[in-house]
């Protein structure tokens, strides 16, 4: 991999989180920013939209919503410092793709290994629900781009809008969806003849509080799901693989040089 990518992620990065294509989306994520949550009144929210984060070389990409009014909304890093965060980042430290099982404050040290996680929407919406033309308009303007400089071979698609979300990117980038659609449902694969390579598309449901609180979506249960997911990624010959499974010292002291799931490009 040549520096050329993180360098254009990072630029990627400095446009999106100026961005203030969608009036309603800016309004709230602002509001929210003001008026805060009583836990963090003394906080200075981050009220902007937010970027992706992650390997630059990761295969593997993990499409959530949108950002949490008190968590992402907040801290600037996505699914950080809310519940749905605590249960994803745990999640990714015992697959050995986490430095730490938290993820509290974009300046926690915490780095991932072989995984980029982004949003379809990266404005937080009012009731947690961004419009379809909301999601369109920023899949065009900042998820294609991000999607084009990463070039996954899996996408672990959170809820059946950012399953709907990144087949909307696959035709808008020139690949031939199937017809019907492939149906979002927890453990569903859809392969895709995308331009950068053939790439698959992993549905789970989402980590929010009302799915893992409910029992609907069990840490066993997205465990098996970011099994699979990266035994996808190290199924495609591009992909070259280690073996990292659970957690491990080096992941902990956040050595990741014999990581999964890297490049060859
Ligand atoms: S949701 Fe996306 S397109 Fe809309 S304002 Fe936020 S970053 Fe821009």
């Amino acid at each position: 991999m040549t520096a050329r990518k993180p360098r254009a992620l990072a630029l990627l990065e400095r446009e999106v989180v100026q961005c203030r294509a969608c009036p309603r989306l800016v309004a709230h994520r602002e509001a929210v920013a003001k008026t805060k949550r009583r836990a963090y009144r003394d906080e200075v929210y981050w009220g902007r939209p937010v970027p992706g984060f992650g390997d630059p070389r990761a295969r593997l990409v993990i499409l959530g919503l949108a950002p949490g009014a008190h968590g992402a909304n907040r801290t600037g890093r996505v699914f950080t410092g809310d519940r749905s965060g605590d249960f994803l980042y745990a999640a990714l430290h015992r697959a050995g793709l986490a430095s730490q099982p938290t993820s509290a404050r974009r300046d926690d040290g915490l780095t991932l290994t072989g995984v980029w996680i982004t949003l379809a929407a990266r404005c937080v919406p009012p009731d947690n629900r961004p419009t379809p033309t909301e999601v369109a308009r920023c899949g065009e303007l900042w998820l294609d781009r991000e999607l084009e400089l990463l070039r996954p071979r899996v996408v672990l698609a959170l809820g059946a809008i950012a399953w709907s979300a990144y087949l909307d990117h696959a035709v808008r980038t020139g690949c031939q969806v199937p017809r019907p659609r492939p149906a979002f449902a927890h453990g569903a694969t859809a392969p895709l003849a995308m331009r950068s390579g053939p790439t698959v598309l992993l549905g789970s449901y989402h980590v929010s509080q009302q799915n893992t609180q409910t029992g609907r979506l069990t840490a066993a249960m997205f465990d098996a799901s970011l099994r699979q997911a990266v035994m996808l990624v190290r199924a495609d010959p591009s992909s070259r693989t280690g073996s990292r499974r659970g957690a491990s010292s080096h992941a902990n002291s956040g050595d990741h040089t014999d990581s999964i799931v890297r490049s060859r490009r």
